[in-house]
């Protein structure tokens, strides 16, 4: 067998096309396009009013089985069959991915650009800065961070009358109140526009958001895996006078700023999202919201050119979009509505085409369908409107194994025989966790395909028997893709069978109703989709439940930050477990983005580093100054 280089030295052999060139042939006007060097650019949203009359082309979201630490090959199979149908079948095609946090790059997971044959290039600017975008998602949280500990300490250590004229001073002989004052004045009930007229007893309320510490959930956030961070003491400078608290760090791609990105329509809704963040709760019970801090304007300065998707290139030349990057256990897990709107509308048909001219979308969401493509469907569907017209799940022979009772796989470390060597009896059994998957999907009334991940050692005696459990189990469609070693080409087949089944209709439902109870729609998910026998909240999650009930935000989906390894809150709970309740330890609030946060079990919202992380390996090339070891 021909041996495939490293995902970096392919990489490398490439050279991109110019990003312009790229967006030409995708049909963007030269005024569409914001260069960031010569292959990546941001594409402004006014393509999305100029094409606006067009039919949205075809939309599918690629999802997994439930993953083993190295990944299954969502990423590489989204690459792979975009290169397929775009280069092998001249359909146009998009494919829309996540932004790389830098945690898992330099973690144990690596980059996320696909592998192999199937890449997205260049692929150290892909995994590492791109356009800055994490870098704005940092600085807003941060910065409403700061403005909130801030805000507590000046009301803790100034009388009413004194933080009040320090809010408005006196500017030319004249008070004014900053312009989102008045959103403040409007939601205290207090209808005056000079802030002289106002009484002692309004000045008070005005100027005192009198944050009640134990109910703050606003941490900083940073995109690293840095555990020493989880837990903090801020505040031990003398000068901030012994107002101590106990505070934390989360990674940046689990904020609410990123899910905001990820989830607004546009620059005017991020602007109102982000106004709408709410970082604690009142002593008197209501919600403090970053407007209420007078920082959702800034916040939206600093990430207003985030809104514009990345464009960047397959190896093979078609256009991918870049942008967002929501974790998929502790947050929403998928690229961002705009990206996959834009790409919609170049993929679309002008009125009059016909099917036979019409292009695709692949989307992915990330680990698992329990996680990633549930929450496509409950809550990025709900938010956009938009409705898949297929499923991809992909599946390799490596966890389907480990579901079937198969050693741990652990990153860096070699895999035992049952994973390279012929075990049918082992993978049959791990089938179980594939066909959960299927029967969950289908659930929302969208077409399944399975995508058999082909790696070097599965014999095609396995192969065939994943394609035979996955159609037994109800998949539409079931197909070996060996795009990994030979990139579009290998996935050509798959991509004839996503166009045939595109050609039906969709009967897209979502699997819960808003209006139910915050406790109901949570343990909907947890019976349906992971099939618990119910849901134990703590004290604590009862609490915050009926808080945020009270709060007017009962109507909000929901969002579980969950771990990736098992259907349950438990990763050693492998294949398709049954007969266990799931612990709810908190529940968040992401009023800007728009979900309920649940937490479950001892999930953590900061990764931590291994012994050995991933960063050992990389470096830059002496010689040609270029990067070496990513993967
Ligand atoms: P996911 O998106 O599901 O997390 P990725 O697409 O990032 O998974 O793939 C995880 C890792 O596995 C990558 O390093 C990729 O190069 C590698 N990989 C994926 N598919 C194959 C394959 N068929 N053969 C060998 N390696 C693969």
């Amino acid at each position: 067998k021909e041996k495939v280089p490293s995902d970096i030295e392919i990489a490398m052999a490439q050279t991109p096309k110019p990003v312009t060139q790229l967006a030409a042939e995708m049909g963007l006007l030269p005024d569409e396009l914001e260069s960031y060097g010569r292959y990546k650019a941001k594409v402004e949203l006014s393509v999305l009013e100029r094409l606006a009359h067009r039919k949205d082309g075809k939309y599918i979201v690629i999802s997994g089985i439930t993953p083993t630490p190295l990944g299954e090959g969502k990423s590489t199979t989204t690459i792979g069959l975009a290169q397929a149908l775009g280069i092998h079948l001249g359909r146009p095609s998009f494919a829309c991915v996540r932004q790389p946090s830098q945690g898992p790059t330099f973690g144990i997971k690596g980059g996320a650009a696909g592998g192999g044959y199937s890449q997205v290039i260049p692929m150290d600017e892909f995994n590492l800065h791109l356009t800055g975008d994490i870098h704005a998602v940092t600085a807003a949280n941060n910065l409403l961070a700061a403005a909130l500990d801030a805000r507590m300490f000046h009301e803790a250590t100034q009388s009413d009358k004194a933080l009040y004229s320090r809010l408005v001073p006196t500017k030319k002989g004249k008070r004014e109140f900053a312009p989102l004052m008045f959103k403040r004045l409007q939601k205290l009930g207090i209808d005056k526009t000079n802030p002289n007229d106002l009484t002692p007893e309004e000045i008070t309320r005005f100027a005192r958001l009198d944050i009640d510490q134990s109910t703050i959930t606003w941490n900083r956030v940073l995109d690293t895996n840095d555990r020493f961070l989880r837990k903090i003491t801020l505040g031990r400078n003398p000068t901030e006078k012994g107002h101590e608290r106990e505070a934390g760090f989360d990674i940046a791609v689990a904020s609410e700023c990123m899910a905001v990105l990820a989830l607004t329509t546009g620059l005017n809704d991020m602007r109102e999202r982000l106004g709408a963040m709410v970082v604690a709760t009142s002593k008197s019970g209501e919600p403090v919201t970053a407007d209420d801090l007078g920082v959702g304007g800034a916040l939206a300065v600093l990430m207003k050119d985030t809104v514009k998707p990345n464009l960047m290139q397959t190896l093979e030349g078609t256009p991918v979009f870049v942008h967002a990057g929501p974790f998929a256990n502790i947050a929403h897990g998928n690229s961002s509505i705009l990206a996959d709107r834009v790409a919609l509308k170049l993929a679309g048909t002008e009125p009059g085409e016909g099917e036979d001219r019409v292009g695709y979308v692949l989307t992915e969401g990330g680990f698992g369908a329990d996680m990633g493509m549930e929450k496509f469907c409950n809550i990025k569907c709900r938010v956009s409107g938009l409705a898949p017209d297929a499923t991809v799940i992909v599946a390799t022979t490596r966890a389907l194994k480990m579901h079937g009772g198969g050693p741990e796989v652990t990153p860096g470390k070699p895999l035992h025989d049952t994973y390279t060597k012929e075990d049918l009896g082992t993978l049959k059994e791990g089938c179980k966790n594939l066909v959960r998957h299927i029967e969950n999907s289908k659930k929302f009334g969208v077409k399944v395909i399975v995508a058999i991940n082909q790696f070097a050692t599965d014999t095609p005696a396995e192969l065939e028997l994943v394609r035979q459990e996955a159609l037994a189990g109800g998949a539409d469609g079931a197909v070996v893709s060996n795009h990994w070693a030979k990139g579009g080409e290998g996935a050509k087949a798959l991509a004839e069978a996503v166009i045939a089944i595109c050609e039906g209709e969709s009967a897209f439902k979502f699997l819960y109703d808003l209006e139910l109870p915050i406790a109901d729609k949570i343990g909907a998910i947890c019976r349906e989709i992971y099939r618990g026998d119910g849901v134990e909240l703590s004290e604590l999650a009862q609490k915050q439940i009926e808080t945020y009930t009270r709060q007017g935000y009962g109507h909000l989906p929901i969002c579980m930050a969950k771990t990736q390894y098992s259907f349950s809150h438990d990763p050693s709970l492998k294949n398709a477990p049954t007969g266990f309740t799931v612990p709810i330890r908190e529940v968040r609030l992401s009023a800007g983005a728009g979900f309920l946060y649940p937490i479950l079990g001892d999930m953590q919202t900061m990764p931590g580093l291994g012994t050995r992380p991933g960063f050992w390996e990389v470096g830059v090339d002496p010689e040609s100054g270029r990067v070496v070891g990513l993967f």
